[in-house]
């Protein structure tokens, strides 16, 4: 089993035999969009039960192989995690929170029945890649470096139980703005068909299988003319939770701001914990409670609602503009973002560009 010695992880650098050149990579830096392009390396480290994490390598991004029988193409058992790596005016590479990552993942290991990876060793693997591909962090503003680390079973083996052997693996990926029409605000569709996580599910955990999940609601958002899809909660079918991968704030009219409180279904955002914090800082009052789809129609219709964003590491945080659910449809505010959205989301990604003081010690510079 992995002892407290191992959380040590000596890795082994395979040099890369042919890097994308500089030239292509800058044009590659320069229209990013999000997902579709990788860097030149990876991160691996393998789990055994009889040997715990072993041979961390980093070397050229290449793929894996797997058997056929490998349980995470069978059951399941997937966990990823998301952050970025930004560059600071004076030329250095910054992290935002990684350590409050490091953590999740080990939460949504032990929701998946996977062995927890040092929170260490997470971190260095992430410093490592970022070192190793410092030279594709784009320098837009609104881009950067997206770091996807994620843990799967590996055993071949068809019984169900947790399996003996995992794989994690850190990858990333150059990202422009996350919503390609670059929208000021996003429409959302509610859906009153699916639900994404039950009290007891694997809601609170980033796994693969919630966004697995997700996939017919979202498609049907964007059938229905709508960018994403807001769920509401299993048992009542009342209560709104969060969108498909991001999690939600309402403004009201009197300076409160109410964020769903994290009952087990939502997932922990961290970028949603980062922003309790600096809305608190603003002298703003969050709660963090339950509100309904119907109150929610009700506030904005009458303007008691002033302002409704989402937020995430992957679009920051996005003003909602129009809501439409199977009983009809209504606008927040101006349809636009509002006054607070686009502060809060000045304030946050100045923190995490370096352009404004961070008194957090949230950003972790690697030079
Ligand atoms: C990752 C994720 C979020 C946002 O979390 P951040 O830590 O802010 O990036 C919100 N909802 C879901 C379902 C997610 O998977």
């Amino acid at each position: 089993m992995a002892s407290e010695a191992a959380a040590q992880m000596n890795f082994q650098t395979m040099e890369h035999p042919a890097p994308m050149p500089i030239d292509q990579r800058t044009q590659v830096l320069l229209t990013p969009g999000f997902g579709t392009q990788f860097t030149d390396h990876m991160v691996s480290i393998e789990w055994s039960d009889t040997r715990g994490w072993h041979n961390g390598v980093i070397g050229p991004r290449h793929p894996i192989q797997l058997d056929p029988a490998a349980a995470v193409l069978h059951y399941a058992q997937e966990i990823f995690e998301g952050l970025k790596a930004y560059r600071h005016p004076d030329g250095t590479a910054a992290l935002f929170r990684p350590e409050a990552n490091a953590k999740r993942f080990n939460d949504s290991a032990r929701r998946m029945a996977m062995p927890e990876l040092p929170e260490e060793m997470f971190l260095e693997a992430i410093r490592l890649l970022v070192e190793k591909d410092n030279g594709w962090i784009p320098e837009e503003e609104g881009s950067s470096l997206y770091l996807r680390p994620f843990m799967f079973a590996s055993e071949a083996f068809l019984g169900v139980r947790p399996a003996k052997r995992y794989k994690f693996l850190v990858i990333a990926s150059p990202a422009g703005n996350y919503f390609k029409s670059g929208a000021p605000a996003v429409s959302i569709w509610v859906s009153s068909d699916y639900t994404r996580a039950a009290p007891g599910g694997t809601g609170a955990a980033k796994c693969g299988g919630n966004y697995a999940a997700s996939l017919v609601p979202q498609a049907e958002a964007i059938e229905r003319g709508h960018d994403q899809v807001v769920f509401l909660d299993a048992a009542e079918r009342k209560w709104i939770e969060e969108l498909g991968g991001m999690n939600l704030f309402f403004v009201f009219d009197d300076g409160r701001v109410l964020t769903p409180a994290l009952t087990g279904t939502i997932l922990p955002g961290i970028t949603r914990n980062s922003l309790i914090t600096l809305l608190r800082e603003e002298g703003l009052t969050v709660e963090e409670g339950r509100y309904s789809l119907e109150q929610w129609r009700e506030d904005a219709t009458t303007g008691k609602l002033v302002e409704t964003f989402a937020c995430g590491t992957a679009a920051v945080v996005t003003a909602v503009g129009r809501v439409s659910g199977h009983d009809g449809e209504f606008t927040i505010g101006t349809g636009g973002p509002g006054q607070l959205t686009q502060k809060m989301k000045d304030r946050l990604t100045g923190i995490q560009r370096g352009l404004v003081a961070d008194s957090h010690g949230w950003v972790k510079k690697l030079g």
